[in-house]
């Protein structure tokens, strides 16, 4: 029960009825909060009237930055239509569209609110597609709030103990220990699941030889390989795994795929997904109030067609020349800027878990220079952002990690 703002209402207690004074864990960056009231572009304003860089975009979601004309004026032609119907809808046919053309082998796709909905949902047809109950997953990733997948560092307070049976942990890029695992599952294993730059693990890259074993000990076992694109599908037209030349059974999606709005998918192999099927007999119900729903949809198609391999490979090269400069500016303090393309962040040279305080502080530096980092310290690139943006926001970062290292050094 840390300090409280101004903002936050309390009940008869005197307590805030946002637990903590906050509506989501991840805004906590362990000082009294700062409130975000209008975005534009790459620009965002907050209640002390601050101009700042958005880099944090939502988390990595607004990748058109805020209120892109064309996709406010397609959310909007959509809510003045009506917000959400309880018969299909017509704009969903154009983003799944969109999305099934950019992701190469998969042909069919569902919506869903949240990246944590896709992943669970991915997880749940894997299941009953093989079977088995059994999930792979890397070290310290992050796919959302499942149950299942709250299990990446360990045990994890509020998840039934019976969970745990069923997971198995393969620290990031060793080989070795997937084949252990695949080896000696006794073919239990449902799906293994890749984040292939997982933020959390510390935005080290899986190896293309550790994607592709991944793909193989899957096949060869009878599991299902579920790609986990949550955030890095801003990273090329068909995402890390397009980068990669690897297809899944399954692909979650989420954050920029819905222009700003909630959303979330699964998109997979025809074989895989023929399950959801309900014409047939048997088949795996995937619902949700909202899915699908034609705001979320509507605006998610403007975002993908504005998202041309050419505006990727333009911020992806900004994100490259931010990183390496910052990288080499860095060097004296000891720490380095990771990432890829136009996601970024700086750590402690070698550093794979960064302690919550240095996060903290490294957030507050940056926010006192005019960048709004996310609270794990991500930085991610918008299409609103041109060259002399981004090196605005290099120096300001630059500056930030500066003044934190001086200050716990
Ligand atoms: N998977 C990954 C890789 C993510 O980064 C996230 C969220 N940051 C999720 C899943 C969950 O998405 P959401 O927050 O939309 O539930």
């Amino acid at each position: 029960d840390g300090p409280h703002d101004a903002h936050a209402r309390r009940n008869a207690n005197g307590r805030p009825i946002l637990p903590g004074g906050y509506g989501r864990s991840a805004y906590h960056v362990g000082r009294t909060p700062t409130y975000a009231v209008r975005g534009e572009g790459w620009r965002l304003w907050d209640d002390s009237g601050r101009e700042l860089i958005d880099a944090n975009g939502n988390f990595t979601t607004l990748i058109h930055g805020n209120a892109h004309p064309e996709i406010v004026e397609a959310a909007g032609r959509a809510i003045s239509q009506g917000s959400a119907w309880g018969i299909p809808n017509l704009p969903e046919w154009d983003l799944a569209e969109a999305m099934i053309s950019r992701l190469r082998g998969l042909g069919q796709i569902r919506f869903t609110n949240s990246g944590t909905e896709a992943v669970m949902s991915a997880i749940r047809i894997a299941r009953a597609a093989t079977g088995r109950d059994g999930i792979v997953m890397t070290k310290d990733g992050y796919h959302g709030s499942s149950d299942t997948v709250l299990l990446t560092s360990g045990p994890s307070r509020g998840v039934p103990s019976a969970v745990e049976k069923d997971v198995s942990l393969v620290p990031l890029n060793d080989i070795d220990e997937l084949r252990r695992v695949f080896e000696a599952s006794d073919e239990t294993v449902a799906a293994i699941i890749l984040d292939l730059l997982p933020n959390k693990a510390g935005l080290v890259g899986v190896d293309q030889q550790f994607a592709a074993e991944a793909r193989a000990l899957a096949t060869k076992h009878g599991a299902l390989l579920i790609i986990d694109e949550v955030i890095s599908l801003r990273l090329s037209v068909g995402g890390l795994s397009g980068i990669y030349g690897i297809v899944p059974d399954l692909l979650t999606a989420g954050k920029v795929i819905g222009g700003g709005f909630a959303i979330g998918a699964v998109a997979g192999r025809d074989e895989v997904m023929d399950i959801l099927d309900p014409w047939k007999p048997g088949s795996l119900a995937h619902s949700g109030t909202f899915s699908g729903n034609p705001v979320s949809v509507a605006a998610g198609a403007a975002a993908l067609r504005l998202l041309t391999a050419e505006e990727i490979d333009r911020i992806n090269a900004l994100g490259d020349t931010a990183r390496e400069r910052a990288s080499k500016e860095l060097e004296p303090f000891g720490w380095e800027v990771r990432g890829r393309g136009s996601l970024f962040r700086a750590f402690p040279k070698g550093a794979r878990k960064v302690a919550a305080d240095l996060q903290q502080a490294l957030w507050w530096a940056a926010y006192d220079r005019g960048v709004v980092l996310s609270s794990a310290n991500l930085a991610a690139l918008s299409t609103p952002m041109d060259a002399s943006v981004v090196e605005d926001l290099t120096d300001r970062l630059i500056d930030a990690v500066a003044h934190v290292s001086a200050a716990t050094s």
